[in-house]
Order: structure tokens, then sequence, then C-alpha cells
């Protein structure tokens, strides 16, 4: 058996790693690493207006926090590299002369204003916006000469006129195309960059990848793939594409429906381990039936062909809850330091460790333990609603008298409420706004016996 090589090939045209490109890699990594095969990141860069500083350096950051770690890739090396397509131009040129001389591809010479005006009439008419093939009948010679000239040119796949071109999905079976509509694409553009189709077919097969598994948008550039294999005459890898995420909506993922970035639910203290249980969830389902695994237990069962069609839905509420999950699963040494590192080493860890004990059933992110557990460390700026004098002298009184543990106190409030004829609830409602400036929280009592007496009373006394 050939062995399993998988990629991920992003373009670095976005801030960061896409959530959907997370996806694509843990599936590309599981098949890999099942079979103890290699995963390799390739960057495809040769769209060279839409290129964006520092997302390379974010993907690669991104799936290394994921823990997704790849076997060859720009960082690393590797023995096909260089694993940038801006860094392999010779060899696409060479590869498309290969085909110009074997007949599959042609030089084009048209002008933009010709294919803008072609373009234009075929939307007029309604039909598929294709190349008309005029470039195709210049002879050899005459092409080479114009070329020596120094006109401008590009290269097109000669794309047969019948037959049908068809590929096998494992996820998805065959699927075909005529041929009448495939467009005669471009396949070097004139700045000597080859464009995706080009680029993508020479790479995987100099890097002998085995399973091309990646979004269901590649599907209908497939058989201009096949074609390229066709025609240079090697070996079709295994072809797998993945259904494209949705909101809950179902529409595609965007950004204004949810972050689309790693490093966004990184910043929002997301875990890793989390988000890739998560991913594996996404038009997968482990055949126990259960919902938290990890990678390794989703590689002992993993199968490509079990991959559902339906589109997946990334639902972050969903998300949320299984990161509550992940983090009630965390022992709490682990835990502390995460909240530690988190926030950047702001808070004491002691502190961090007396109070996780509080929030753990009510935090989903590492974010939150801020919102929920930031009075611990600062007195509140504001409150969220105005304090409701009568029952807070109530509660002022009591503490002020109580011995400092959760029974006494709460004997303490329950006793000078009745005395007072004011409602214990209130007195402690109002106590706790006093206290942390908020209306909800952790337990009230048990974060009194943390914050001590000294400082709770200077609180509530200094409203
Ligand atoms: N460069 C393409 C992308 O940005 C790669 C598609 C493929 O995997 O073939 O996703």
């Amino acid at each position: 058996m050939t062995p399993v090589r998988t990629r991920i090939a992003p373009s670095p045209t976005g801030l960061d790693l896409h959530i959907g490109n997370a996806y694509t890699a843990l599936i590309n990594y599981v098949v890999a690493k099942k079979h103890k095969g290699q995963f390799i990141i390739r960057i495809e860069d040769t769209d060279r207006t839409r290129l964006i500083e520092g997302s390379e350096q974010r993907i690669v950051e991104s799936l290394t926090w994921l823990g997704i770690p790849h076997d060859e890739g720009p960082d690393i090396g590797g023995p096909y590299a260089p694993y940038r397509q801006s860094e392999r131009l010779g060899m696409y040129k060479k590869y498309a002369e290969k085909l110009v001389e074997n007949g599959h591809a042609y030089y084009c010479f048209c002008s933009s204003d010709r294919l803008e005006a072609m373009r234009k009439k075929q939307e007029e008419g309604h039909q598929p916006p294709m190349y008309d093939g005029l470039c195709k009948r210049i002879p050899h010679e005459e092409a080479i000469k114009r070329i020596r000239a120094g006109e401008k040119y590009v290269m097109r796949l000669n794309v047969p006129d019948t037959g049908t071109t068809t590929f096998h999905d494992l996820i998805r079976g065959d699927i075909s195309f005529e041929n009448k509509l495939i467009d005669d694409q471009v396949i070097l553009k004139s700045d000597g960059y080859p464009t995706y189709h080009l680029g993508v077919v020479v790479d995987d097969h100099e890097m002998k990848i085995s399973h091309v598994i990646r979004g269901e948008e590649w599907i209908s550039s497939t058989p201009k793939h096949i074609l390229l294999y066709q025609f240079f005459g090697w070996d079709v890898p295994v072809y797998a594409h993945l259904s494209v995420l949705r909101n809950p909506d179902k529409s595609k993922l965007s950004k204004r429906k949810n972050p689309v970035w790693v490093g966004e639910y990184r910043k929002r203290g997301f875990l890793k381990d989390a988000m890739l249980n998560y991913l594996a969830l996404m038009a997968w389902s482990h055949p126990s039936g259960k919902e938290l695994f990890s990678v390794k237990e989703m590689m002992e069962v993993f199968d490509l062909s079990q991959i559902q069609t339906t589109a997946p839905v990334f639902d972050q509420e969903k998300l949320r809850w299984m990161n509550g999950e992940y983090l009630r699963k965390i022992q709490n040494s682990e835990f502390r330091i995460q909240i530690y590192e988190f926030f950047k080493r702001k808070y004491p860890i002691e502190m961090i460790e007396k109070v996780l004990p509080l929030l753990t059933e009510r935090m989903k992110t590492l974010a939150e333990f801020e919102s929920l557990a930031g009075f611990f460390f600062e007195r509140p700026k504001e409150y969220e609603r105005p304090l409701k004098v009568t029952p807070l002298k109530v509660g002022i009184e009591a503490l002020t008298e109580s011995e400092w543990n959760h029974d006494a106190m709460e004997k303490a409030i329950r006793d000078a409420s009745d005395k007072e004829g004011v409602q214990a609830k209130d007195v402690f409602m109002e106590l706790r706004v006093a206290i942390t400036g908020k209306t909800v929280g952790p337990p009230l009592l048990e974060s009194l016996e943390i914050l001590g007496k000294t400082e709770t009373l200077e609180r509530i006394s200094n409203w």
C-alpha cells in the first residue's frame, strides 16, 4: 500500500486559521495518523493580490496551538521542500510547457478587453462564462514567434470538447462532468505564476499526496484536476470533499454570525481539546454515540467514508457547553495554571486556586473567570443597579457582629432580618451587589469566607 500522506493547502489570504480550515486540518491529520502517515502544510500563495502579511505564521501558530502537528511544512521543511508555491515557480512553468508540447495546453494572447466583452455577451445570452477557444487555433510556430517578440500570454488547459470526466469521491461516490462545460482554464498566468489548478495538481503529485481531503467548494474544480492528472499520465489521489460548515441558520459560516478565526476562540478562552472534539462532530459521530472524546479516541474508530454530506452546523452555544464540560474535566492544578496563563499572570495563583471551586459549575470559557471572579481581586468600580439602603444596613450590622464562617454568617443575617422585619433574601441580594457589583455570581457566603471579614466590611461600608 502506498504511504498515506495528507495535506492542507491554505492560501495566506486571511487573518488567521479559518475554522473551516481547522476542521479540514483535523480530518486530514486524523486520516494520516490513523495510517501512520504524514500530514503536510503547503502554502498556496500564488494569488499575489490577496496576500495578507503575517497570515501564514498565524495559520501555522493556530494549528500548533490546536495540537495538530505537521510533519512537513514551510516552517520546518521536509523532503519535498519548498512548501510555499511562490518558491516553486520554475517547476510549474516546466510542467505547463510539457502540456503544450503534447497538445494538452495552448498559449493564449487574448487581451483583458476581449475577455471582458466575451464574458458580458455570454452573461447577456445566459450562457456559462467560458473561454471561446480563439487562441487554440493559433499554429504553434506562430505562437512561439509572438512570444519571442515579447507579446504577453497565458497558458490554457486544452479541455476536450466531447466526453465526460469522472472522479470517485470517498464521501460522495462518483461525480461526472461533461467536458463541453469545463472551461479552458488558465493554468499559468502572464506573471509566470501558476493558477491554483496547476499548482495544486503539480504539488500534490510532487509531494506524493495520497488523499486530497478538502472542502466541497472545490468539487467543481476537481474535473480540471483530473484532466491534468490524465494529461501528465499521473496516478489520481483519493478524493474526499467535506461539507462546508454552516451557521445555525444554515447560512455559510460568516464573520457576522460567528467568529471564524481560530485565534478568536483562543482569545475568548476556549480550550483546544474542546474545539477539536467539537469539530470532530461536524458531519461525523462516534460509533458508540458518545459526545466527548479525544483526538486519539477519534483516530481509533474514524472512517472517512462515514462522513455525512448534510451541512454541519457550527453552533457556538454547543461549543460553549462542550468547553464547560472540558473545563470541569481538567484537574484543578492544571485548571488554575490555565487561568493564570490565560490572564497573563495578572491574578495571584493562590487566590485563583481558592476561588475556582466556586466557579467550575458556571464557567464555560477561561475568559469568563474575570466576569465571574473579578471581584475577588478588585473592588467593583460600578454597580449593576442602585443599592437598597435598608436591607444593606441590616446586612452590614449582622456581618459586623458575626464570626467569619458560612453557618455563623447565615444565622446572623437571618436573625437580623427577622428582627428588623426585612426579607433575608433581600439582605443577601444587597450584600451581593455591594460586594461584587452584580446581581448574579458565585455562592455569596463562600465568597465572603474567601474575601475575609476586613475586606468585606470595608467594601460594604464604603459603597
Ligand atoms: N488553496 C486552496 C485553499 O485555499 C486549497 C484547496 C485544496 O485543498 O485543494 O483552500
